[in-house]
């Protein structure tokens, strides 16, 4: 039987894009060094950064705030977890708790952040006060989080806010504003120096090349209890058709997905579009608009009194 390629220990794992058998103690070290390799290739952070972690509480956030925690240990780089609370009643308790645990195990600072503080109005009251029903509930939802990610790490003084997005995610989105024809999006998802200003704060991907089972094989190795449920509102019918084409793809041509990433990261830096960068009127928040995505929806929401709210 076939050994670990790296250490000639138990073989546990078979890496079919790159022909590898590992160890248990072997993978895991791989995803570290992945992970330290993606951040120095592309340049993701400074000498001294002080890093955000977005941490929802599913596997890959807690997974990305152990292995940043671990590849800055004894560097001058110091790491605080940002958690927002969106108020989904029986649901995110579960997963903030998990955000909180991890933190205070890994000697981190954490700061919470809900909806209710940042919009008077939490996630549950959002959907059920909306009025027309083509505003989906992950469009509501995936707004103000980022809107709130970004309150919160210029609150907490960081540098960079890391998002745990993994190679699937990442080439899910980049095939979904394919088929929608949105390709102003593709260029606003690289979020490279030269990119329009849409965060307070530089966002980073430090797991982008890294697909997603390895991420949950690397929870599940390291002992992370992460919750499982998925969101009650969850209703993404077309992200889940590509991710099992994708998927499907891999599985008979290992190393398609790489390929892919690679077309997204040369089609995102060379696509031009109007870059027309402004700030909202409402809240004065960077925009491509006059008034913002967050401002627009509290709004639709008939919540006009929160937009105006935070507007300070
Ligand atoms: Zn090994
Ligand atoms: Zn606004």
């Amino acid at each position: 039987m076939q050994r670990c390629l790296r250490c000639g220990g138990e073989p546990f794992y078979y890496r079919k894009y790159s022909g590898e058998m590992l160890c248990r103690g072997c993978f895991v070290d791989s995803i570290l060094e992945k992970t330290r390799r993606t951040i120095s290739k592309y340049k993701m952070l400074k000498y001294g950064d002080k890093i955000g972690v977005a941490v929802s509480g599913g596997k890959d956030s807690l997974s990305l705030l152990h292995i940043l925690a671990n590849i800055t240990k004894g560097h001058a780089s110091e790491i605080v977890a940002l958690i927002v609370d969106e108020g989904i009643e029986g649901y995110r308790e579960e997963a903030v708790k998990h955000a909180v645990d991890e933190a205070k195990q890994l000697g981190v600072k954490y700061h919470i952040l809900s909806f209710k503080e940042a919009y008077h109005i939490t996630l549950d009251e959002a959907i059920k006060q909306r009025q027309d029903s083509d505003l989906a509930s992950c469009t509501i939802c995936g707004t103000l989080r980022r809107r709130a990610l970004d309150l919160l790490a210029k609150d907490a003084g960081v540098d960079v806010l890391a998002t745990a997005h993994n190679l699937d995610d990442v080439l899910q989105t980049f095939i979904m504003n394919l088929l929608s024809g949105s390709t102003e999006r593709i260029v606003r998802s690289k979020l490279s120096e030269d990119s329009p200003p849409i965060f307070l704060v530089r966002r980073i991907k430090p797991l982008m090349e890294i697909p997603e089972d390895e991420v949950a094989l690397f929870a599940y190795l390291r002992g992370i209890p992460f919750q499982r449920a998925t969101c009650p509102y969850m209703n993404e019918s077309i992200r889940s058709e590509v991710r099992s084409i994708l998927n499907e793809m891999e599985l008979k041509h290992p190393g398609i997905k790489f390929n892919l990433l690679r077309s997204y990261l040369t089609i995102s830096s060379n696509l031009k579009t109007e870059a027309k960068n402004s700030i909202c009127s409402i809240c004065s928040a960077p925009s491509s608009n006059k008034v913002c995505a967050v401002c627009t929806i509290l709004t639709r929401i008939k919540h006009e009194e929160s937009a105006n709210k935070i507007a300070k």
